[in-house]
């Protein structure tokens, strides 16, 4: 089976989109917002028939404590419309800098919602996203989390094609709301093309650790940059020959069954963590794609 399934994910190009942060994560951003950004995301999603995970922060359905029923309605309106959901806790805080026991409570208040909401529609959540990919900084520490998670029945989402893409989206952002239109395009364009460079370099990561390339797990957030972009970098990904899958089918690959040993500080693609656990540190690749200058000054953080 095993060798039946390594050829298979070794003759296509497969791409499993997942969109961290709903409702959404932007400056200056209300229940308005979050209702063009996930439209937005889904129409482009739709128009390249790709299926994609939404990972939610309850904590962004509130507004001054109380629940915003119709930023509800849009992860409804989400799950209508086929795409799945799952937990990224409720206040998205670092696990490298958080209690382990307040860390597990937050992720079990964040599917208070998110599970009757799931029921509607003959589900559960199965996939669990670290915010900012922190999972731990000790073994144990993993291990613990993991354990917790699989008692609520959750699978660890792992990205494979990490990227800034939030410091574009930041950039953006502020562009917009500075009314920069011609920065913002220029913003846009490059991100498409850093996004590209970053699938190149991660597909050439995978041939170097794997001798192909695996299924990817891309991560974006939901973003203005995405409800006004994303299908420029679907389609450029789709004329790369890549099919968009579900994080299931994606996670069928035999690849994911290595195991994440990386303990560091940064949140990191898994193909390097796997290098790292394999103890072939060596094969990371130099020259991984990094955020234009001009959109490192955009975004503000350059500074920082
Ligand atoms: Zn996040």
């Amino acid at each position: 089976m095993q060798v039946i399934l390594w050829f298979i994910f070794s003759q296509i190009n497969m791409m499993s989109v997942t969109v961290d942060d709903l409702p959404g994560a932007g400056l200056r951003i209300e229940t308005q917002d979050y209702a063009e950004i996930l439209q937005g995301i889904q129409n482009q999603l739709k128009s390249f028939d790709a299926p994609a995970i939404g990972f939610v922060n309850e904590t962004k359905l509130y507004r001054d404590e109380k629940l915003q029923v119709e930023r509800l309605a849009l992860l409804r309106a989400w799950m209508k419309a086929g795409y799945e959901l799952g937990n990224h806790t409720f206040s998205h805080h670092s696990l490298h800098r958080t209690e382990l026991t307040d860390y597990l409570v937050d992720i079990k208040k964040g599917e208070t919602l998110l599970r009757p909401l799931l029921a509607e529609f003959g589900q559960v959540p199965r996939y669990f996203r670290h915010p900012m990919l922190h999972t731990g900084q000790t073994m144990e520490t993993k291990a613990k989390v993991h354990s917790f998670l699989k008692e609520l029945g959750y699978q660890i989402a792992p990205v494979t094609i990490d990227s800034s893409e939030w410091i574009y989206a930041r950039a953006y952002d502020r562009a917009l709301l500075d009314r920069e239109q011609d920065l913002a395009s220029r913003i846009a364009n490059d991100y498409v093309r850093y996004m590209l460079d970053k699938t190149a370099y991660f597909e050439r990561q995978s041939e170097v650790l794997l001798g192909r390339n695996m299924a990817q797990t891309l991560l974006i957030h939901a973003n203005r940059l995405n409800r006004d972009h994303l299908n420029r970098l679907l389609g450029d990904l789709k004329d790369r020959g890549y099919r968009f899958v579900t994080l299931e089918e994606a996670l069928k690959d035999p690849a994911y069954q290595m195991e994440d040993r990386f303990t560091g500080r940064g949140g990191i693609t898994w193909l390097h963590r796997w290098c790292i656990g394999e103890g072939k540190r060596d094969l990371i690749l130099p020259n991984e794609p990094e955020a234009s200058p001009f959109v490192m000054d955009a975004s503000g953080l350059a500074s920082e």
